[in-house]
């Protein structure tokens, strides 16, 4: 079968551009599984499903009208790029990735993503329950302060509010439930490879990864 870059650390690490840049130097397919996770979140939400009914929440989620095209995500014809990337979806997303029911739901959807010439996949899980026997399995991490900082960057970027010492306590909430839960926690798998991009920028990070793919 087509080969898998699995691509797991905590939220904020940098895993996102860092998965699709390197999805786009290799030419391979890019799986953004938080995605699915958000989408999930976003739906129940515009539908009025509180967030752990999971039995509902589960049926969202396998239903899922999602689309991913040109780097934008549409949830039937509606761009909601944006709208996956609130605080509140965030914070959903992470809500209804506690749900055994969710996280089955949302498996077959992830494992079709693996095609020819290969799939980079990010996530939390994609070495450990999605792609267990992925080609190469990486954890990408930074300390929680260099990750609020680099979100606290985005954000005044974009004009947005933000307030530091509130992103480094989200953040902290966000990996403690992703870590703490029993459905696929986060953590580094045995056969995965560190790295800490805490004292790297984007094209460091990028080539440290390319660097253990090459190998
Ligand atoms: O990666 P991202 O921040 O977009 O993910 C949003 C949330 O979705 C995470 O906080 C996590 O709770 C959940 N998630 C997950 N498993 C994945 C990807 C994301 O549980 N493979």
């Amino acid at each position: 079968s087509a080969p898998v870059i699995a691509l797991d650390g905590p939220s904020a690490s940098g895993k996102g551009t860092v998965a699709s840049m390197v999805a786009a130097q290799l030419g391979y397919h890019y799986l953004d599984s938080g995605a699915l996770y958000r989408l999930t979140a976003l739906a129940a939400l515009r539908a009025g499903v509180a967030l752990d009914d999971a039995p509902r929440v589960a049926a969202l989620a396998a239903a899922l009208p999602a689309r991913f095209e040109n780097g934008r995500v549409f949830l039937n014809e509606d761009d909601v790029t944006d709208a996956i990337r609130t605080e509140e979806a965030s914070a959903g997303a992470s809500r209804v990735a506690v749900l055994a029911d969710v996280r089955a739901a949302l498996l077959a959807r992830q494992r079709a993503w693996r095609r020819f010439p290969g799939l980079v996949a990010d996530g939390r899980d994609m070495g450990s329950v999605v792609f267990p026997s992925a080609t190469v399995k990486v954890f990408l991490t930074a300390s929680a302060e260099a990750r609020a900082e680099r979100r606290y960057k985005q954000l005044i970027e974009k004009g947005s509010a933000a307030n530091m010492p509130a992103l480094l306590h989200d953040l902290q909430a966000r990996d403690e439930r992703d870590a703490q839960r029993s459905e696929a926690p986060l953590r580094q798998c045995e056969d995965a490879l560190q790295v800490d991009t805490t004292l790297m920028d984007i094209a460091e990070a990028v080539n440290a990864v390319m660097a253990i793919v090459e190998e």
